[in-house]
């Protein structure tokens, strides 16, 4: 199909409606919603990756590697929290409840079943291998780059970018893909290793290591040194709050504080899972100050009470805690230097005077993803941010939108038809990172596509 871009040139370019890069669970499940709302509509589903579908989350071969979420609140479609149950309920042999937490390579199953499904009965949906580098605004369209050189025209586009790798230290030292087999390879070989970060990726090596690692002490340090903590026996609580909410960091801790003591009988997992529907609204009932306050104090406590992992996986840590193959460490490093057959970690232990040093012989980082678009060395990212087409969220926490996740400006002026989903809107929203708030976002977005 030939297009005319605003130049006058003319472009020999593929033209769909819609262009969604990313095919993680966001770009996947925006491609599958769409498909169903508006059936002809031919729609460009691109990822640089061979697999489709599972993105970073669900693609871990590793079958120790389990949902964060039970399974009965993973269905990928809004409204329909139990529809993953369901489909599991057809596959006997799982062994499954709706409270396990199930594989996350299963779940990635689910997700291809799901797309295949949508592109077997809609046949507008187009999956594209690429890598795409650059996006311009052609006038009212978009030109999509990607990395070989190809190009296609969409009218619209979703970015579903998913989660960018941690920042690196000053030298080469870390290892950074704690999900490549080659890594698990690698850190498996005799010697201590460092684990920098004690986040649920953390704790995802550990449960490799603790089967693959014959040999050698894993040490685990992160500032605070605070580890998820783990879900209970599945239970609910009602909460009672109605706004206005308190207005401050303290306020709001003091609250939850209160909701925990005065309900004894709850236990506290119940209670802070309670917060789930009213956090994106507290949140943004926030002023800058108190969020940056909130980000600076009280995150990685938050993050590690609410984002909690499965039992089983706490008993792969404890088991080589009790082995005394696993030390956790609360503290910084101050600096990293080859010495010997590895590495001298000079760090500093958190509340003490001095600093300490130990040998490794590798380094991994695990450290969460960066989240400050202006730091991130991906190309497309730079190039959307050097014409101003996407601008860093003032938080500093992903891509600055408005409500109806429309992408806008560094002036806060919409950019038309350009969208944006997934844990980059952590700015506006805060709880944008698990399925239950994801389904909705992908929803939402192809509803305002499917009605233009
Ligand atoms: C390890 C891990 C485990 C998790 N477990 C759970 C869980 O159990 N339950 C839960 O609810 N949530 C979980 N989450 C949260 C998770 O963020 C969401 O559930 C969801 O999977 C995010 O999907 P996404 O599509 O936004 O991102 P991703 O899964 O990161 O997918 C983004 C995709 O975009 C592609 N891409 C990026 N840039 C380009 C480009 N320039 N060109 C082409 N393709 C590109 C990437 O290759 C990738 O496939 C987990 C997150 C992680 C990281």
């Amino acid at each position: 199909m030939e297009n005319h871009l605003h130049d006058g040139r003319r472009l020999n370019a593929p033209h769909y409606k819609v262009a969604i890069i990313g095919a993680g669970f966001c770009g996947t499940m925006v491609a599958v919603n769409l498909a169903q709302m508006a059936p002809d509509m031919p729609i460009a589903l691109i990822e640089r990756n061979a697999d489709v579908g599972p993105g970073l989350a669900y693609g871990t071969p590793d079958p120790d590697h389990l949902l964060n979420v039970r399974g009965g609140n993973m269905g990928a479609f809004a409204g329909q929290a139990d529809h993953f149950w369901k489909w599991l309920s057809k596959h006997p042999g799982t062994g499954a409840t709706p409270n396990s937490f199930v594989q996350r390579r299963v779940y990635a199953q689910y997700l291809k079943e799901i797309l295949a499904e949508a592109r077997a009965a809609h046949s507008g949906v187009q999956v594209l291998n690429r890598h795409i580098v650059d996006i311009r605004r052609t006038n009212e369209r978009f030109e999509i780059v990607a990395k070989d050189g190809q190009t296609i025209i969409a009218d619209f586009v979703v970015l579903a970018l998913g989660n960018f790798p941690p920042d690196r230290l000053s030298n080469d030292a870390e290892v950074i893909d704690p999900y490549a087999p080659a890594t698990w390879k690698q850190l498996s070989e005799p010697g201590d290793i460092l684990i920098v970060g004690t986040g649920l990726t953390s704790l995802d090596l550990v449960v490799t290591l603790s089967r693959t690692k014959k040999d050698g002490i894993i040490r685990l340090l992160s500032r605070r040194g605070l580890l998820p903590r783990e879900h209970t026996a599945p239970g609910s609580h009602t909460l009672k709050w109605q706004p206005p909410h308190p207005k401050t960091v303290v306020g709001l801790l003091r609250a939850i504080r209160k909701e925990i003591a005065t309900h004894p009988d709850v236990p506290w997992q119940n209670i802070i899972d309670s917060f789930r529907t009213p956090t994106q609204l507290i949140w943004q009932s926030l002023d800058q100050t108190e969020k940056r306050r909130f980000l600076r104090h009280l995150r990685p406590y938050w993050d590690s009470h609410r984002h909690r992992c499965a039992p089983e996986i706490m008993e792969f840590y404890r088991t080589l805690e009790r082995d005394g193959r696993m030390r956790l460490h609360a503290g910084s490093i101050i600096a990293q230097t080859r010495g010997g057959q590895g590495w001298k970690v000079t760090w500093h232990p958190r509340g003490k005077k001095s600093d300490e040093t130990f040998f490794v012989r590798q380094i991994v980082r695990c450290t969460g993803p960066q989240n400050d678009f202006r730091k991130l060395p991906d190309e497309l990212v730079q190039n959307l941010l050097k014409s101003g087409l996407i601008a860093p969220d003032p938080l500093a926490l992903g891509i600055s939108t408005n409500l109806s996740f429309q992408a806008t400006d560094a002036t806060g002026k919409n950019v038309s038809n350009l969208y944006t989903l997934g844990t980059v809107l952590r700015g506006r929203l805060y709880e944008s990172v698990a399925v239950p708030e994801l389904r909705e976002q992908a929803k939402a977005i192809a509803e305002q596509i499917a009605a233009a």
